[in-house]
């Protein structure tokens, strides 16, 4: 299973959910890379093109809807930082050019998908991007005015830094958890230890416990060693 990348090399992150500027009561956070022009952001996982809404005809900002996918196309979850799974979409805005993006494109873990702009009015180059749970394609007006993306989840917990491809020029109080690849990295050994453990005929230690208990409840379970022979 992929594992959600932070999808900007230089992380810098320059509003947060419920921001005192644009992000009141909203879901969002702002990224900005280097500010060294416009940069580009790298899909987090396998994604699929959903739909956009072009500033020309919608108004809204060059925003594009990206699904996270299997290599087919299809829907499927993905591990997020916070060690939940679930298929997700990442909606993200102010690319001054999206011609290069078609409904139904499908972008590989790491592969160059958006650019970074100020299409919509955006004060500098930067990406506003929202998180949602399944696929979603549009946005909706909640009853407080707020436009968000449908079925939108906070993006704190979402992602991970990846380790000697991510660095960091401003982090705004997030903690991302550190991994070592864009998917997991357990073997089919790790796969039947995590079954020995939970026949209990292998006593692990604590490093090996940390490494295999997947969804962070302390123990090795069925649950987890199910996840990590699905994984391999
Ligand atoms: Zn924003």
């Amino acid at each position: 299973m992929e594992n959600v990348i932070f999808p900007m090399k230089t992380i810098n992150i320059t509003q947060r959910e419920n921001g005192g500027y644009s992000h009141k009561n909203l879901q969002a956070w702002d990224i900005a890379g280097l500010d060294s022009g416009k940069e580009s952001a790298f899909a987090p996982c396998t994604v699929k093109v959903l739909s956009i809404l072009p500033y020309a005809t919608t108004g809204f900002a060059n925003t594009v809807f990206f699904g996270s996918c299997d290599a087919k196309g299809n829907m499927c979850e993905v591990r997020l930082g916070n060690k939940k799974e679930s298929a997700l979409t990442f909606s993200l805005a102010h690319s001054d050019d999206i011609s290069d993006v078609k409904v139904g494109k499908i972008y590989r873990s790491g592969e160059a998908f958006y650019t970074e702009g100020t299409a919509g009015n955006a004060t500098g180059n930067h990406i506003h991007l929202e998180v949602a749970e399944g696929w979603q394609t549009k946005k909706q007006k909640r009853s407080d005015g707020i436009w968000e993306t449908e079925n939108i989840i906070p993006v704190n917990g979402v992602f991970c830094y990846l380790n000697g491809w991510n660095s960091v020029k401003y982090l705004n109080g997030v903690v991302l958890p550190v991994v070592s690849g864009r998917a997991s990295d357990f073997t089919i050994a790790d796969a039947q230890k995590a079954f020995m453990i939970v026949a209990g005929k292998y006593t692990a230690n604590e490093a090996e416990i940390k490494r295999l208990d997947i969804n962070g409840d302390g123990v090795v379970g069925i649950d987890d060693a199910m996840k990590i022979f699905k994984s391999v």
